[in-house]
């Protein structure tokens, strides 16, 4: 063997073409000695072999960084006593990345595929490490060898994620796959500059009765030349580059901008969900920017929920536990996401204190063929019910996914079945139309309530006030003692109904209402306590400057004691119709 070939063990670690750690060639040596062996034999065809061990930070962390350097050297040690006498060189690039040049014909038998797997004993156990690799034929002896190397990585991380593989051989597409992955990096910061990103939402439903009652904040890129492209083609780039936590907090500020926006127009929305990124538990500022940002909008944090998966949290646990309890002290609520697609889920259910649950797509997969899948997710729900956590059932496409998730009482349900995630304008049109039925909502959705009703209002930050004073049509609490009526807390909207403009806001609320006013709300209200049902009902009402607005009322009695009741109601202004009314009365 000449000297190219050779790894020259025992060399002092003062050579700069040799890796300390192991012995054999580091990235510089490997590069030399690479070009040398392809001029030494123009005749022969050679390969190149790219190794990265899986799972190699895990093993760092289990068994210390020790026991991570002797796994390096004896990686690199059966490289040597594999390759040591052929025509081959050999080295390690980086931390867990090692690379050879070996002559195509040791490929043919396959001999070499035992480079991929070593075992690993401690005390207690033995381990078996394993790598995937990627092969590149060099066919074109004129590249760079570092070019060489790339195509040969790209094909390893085609396989990265697929522990059924060990090897896979390069091909053009990935070459392109690459070249674009470049491009993209390349026009990340302008395309930010320039909005390119844009946030869609996808509504998340009531799984009762399919209303609208949050979304869910998904980033599309809508490239000047390439048109939309999803997130699934450069999140992963993204996270990959560090790039993702520009793109997130992008993303966050859009959201709650749309937030404030409703909320200073007076108009109702929903919470909405964002994603966090695996690799933001790896930013000790992450809670704090949330915190920022909803702050500078000037939004309550229970308009935004924060979505983090499950590989996050098997990623990195005690970040994530850590993070989670310090969004909960800030006022948001967790959701885990794609929750049953990893290994970890059951365990994490105990460690985590989560407040909703995302049930990954997959388990709807060939819904109605699947019985095992069915049984884990129904036992899944089970388990989430006896916690008292949330369930969102994604990915759900037909009336009898649906239905199947009704009758196990799964709480909400997003999919296209229901809606797409859609453009912000069109989201805003749907929250109106929302907005229409809020009252109904509202009416629906509060709990039956006793006295603590009150403290619930007098509370800003909790959900229902929130949904309470954002409400588009004016709305209020009704107290009734005895013969006595008295309005309690109204909103923005009860002033621009009454008043006919948000103005109003300064009169005084606790004028008492006198008949025939007063006599038909008692008559009104026993009948909501009575029957427990909406009552609908047309009101002239007498305003403090003794001027008269007609009203159309919703009542829904809430809670009290003998002495107490409490109702809350809403009003629109129906002027304009009784106006018309009484116009055509006096034509006919
Ligand atoms: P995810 O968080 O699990 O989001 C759900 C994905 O499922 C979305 O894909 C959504 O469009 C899709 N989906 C919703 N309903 C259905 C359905 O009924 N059937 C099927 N087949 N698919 C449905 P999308 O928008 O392409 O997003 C893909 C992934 O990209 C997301 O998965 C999320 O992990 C990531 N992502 C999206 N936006 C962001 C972001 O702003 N930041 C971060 N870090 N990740 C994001
Ligand atoms: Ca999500
Ligand atoms: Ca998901």
């Amino acid at each position: 063997m000449d000297s190219v070939t050779s790894t020259q063990k025992g060399q002092p670690a003062q050579d700069e073409r040799f890796d300390d750690l192991t012995g054999i060639y580091n990235r510089y040596g490997f590069f030399s000695a690479t070009e040398q062996l392809l001029k030494e034999y123009p005749d022969q065809q050679f390969c190149l072999i790219y190794w990265n061990i899986r799972k190699f930070r895990i093993t760092n962390d289990l068994f210390g960084w020790n026991a991570g350097d002797k796994i390096l050297v004896r990686w690199a040690k059966n490289i040597d006593e594999l390759l040591h006498d052929k025509l081959a060189v050999y080295g390690r690039l980086e931390l867990d990345n090692f690379i050879c040049c070996v002559q195509e014909s040791f490929i043919e038998n396959n001999e070499w595929t035992r480079l991929g797997e070593i075992s690993y004993t401690t005390d207690e156990a033995k381990y078996n490490l394993y790598s995937c690799c990627g092969l590149y034929k060099i066919t074109d002896r004129t590249l760079p060898v570092s070019d060489m190397i790339n195509k040969a990585r790209a094909a390893m991380e085609t396989i990265k994620d697929n522990y059924m593989r060990l090897y896979a051989w390069y091909d053009e597409a990935m070459w392109n796959a690459l070249l674009e992955e470049q491009r993209m990096n390349s026009e990340f910061k302008n395309a930010i500059a320039e909005k390119q990103f844009k946030v869609y939402y996808q509504p998340i439903c009531r799984a009762s009765d399919g209303l609208v009652i949050s979304a869910e904040a998904l980033v599309r890129w809508v490239h000047p030349v390439k048109g939309l492209i999803p997130p699934d083609s450069f999140i992963p780039l993204f996270e990959k580059n560090g790039f993702i936590s520009i793109l997130d907090r992008y993303v966050w500020n859009e959201v709650c901008a749309t937030q404030q926006a409703r909320l200073d127009q007076g108009l109702e929305t929903v919470p909405i969900s964002i994603n966090v990124s695996r690799v933001e538990f790896y930013n000790p500022n992450l809670c704090e920017d949330l915190r920022n940002i909803v702050k500078s909008h000037n939004i309550s944090p229970e308009l935004l929920k924060i979505e983090i998966t499950e590989s996050a949290y098997a990623d990195n646990p005690i970040q994530v536990l850590e993070t989670v309890k310090k969004l909960h002290s800030y006022g948001f609520s967790v959701l885990m996401d794609d929750f049953g697609s990893g290994y970890s889920s059951l365990n994490m259910l105990k460690d985590l204190p989560i407040d909703i649950l995302k049930i990954d797509m997959r388990f709807l997969d060939n819904f109605g063929q699947n019985q095992k899948a069915i049984i884990v997710l129904e036992s899944i729900i089970r388990l989430a019910k006896w916690m008292k956590l949330n369930i969102v059932s994604e990915g759900v496409e037909t009336q009898s996914e649906w239905d199947y998730l009704r009758s196990v009482e799964c709480d909400s349900v997003q999919g296209y079945y229901f809606y797409k995630p859609m453009p912000q304008e069109s989201f805003i049109e749907l929250l109106d139309k929302v907005a229409e039925h809020s009252v109904d909502l509202m009416f629906r959705s509060l709990p039956e309530l006793d006295d603590t009703i009150l403290e619930v209002f007098h509370q800003s930050n909790t959900k229902e006030s929130i949904l309470f004073y954002s409400m588009l049509s004016g709305m209020g609490l009704l107290e009734q003692c005895g013969d006595n009526i008295e309005l309690l807390r109204v909103n923005k909207g009860y002033y621009e109904a009454v008043y006919n403009s948000a103005k109003g806001e300064n009169q005084i609320l606790n004028m008492p209402f006198e008949d025939p006013e007063r006599s038909l709300l008692l008559e009104q209200c026993s009948t909501a306590r009575e029957t427990n049902q909406v009552q609908r009902f047309q009101l002239h009402h007498k305003r403090e400057d003794n001027t008269y607005v007609w009203l159309a009322v919703k009542l829904r009695y809430l809670g009290g004691s003998p002495q107490r009741a409490l109702y809350i109601f809403s009003v629109d202004n129906i002027e304009e119709q009784k106006k018309a009314e009484q116009a055509q009365c006096n034509a006919s």
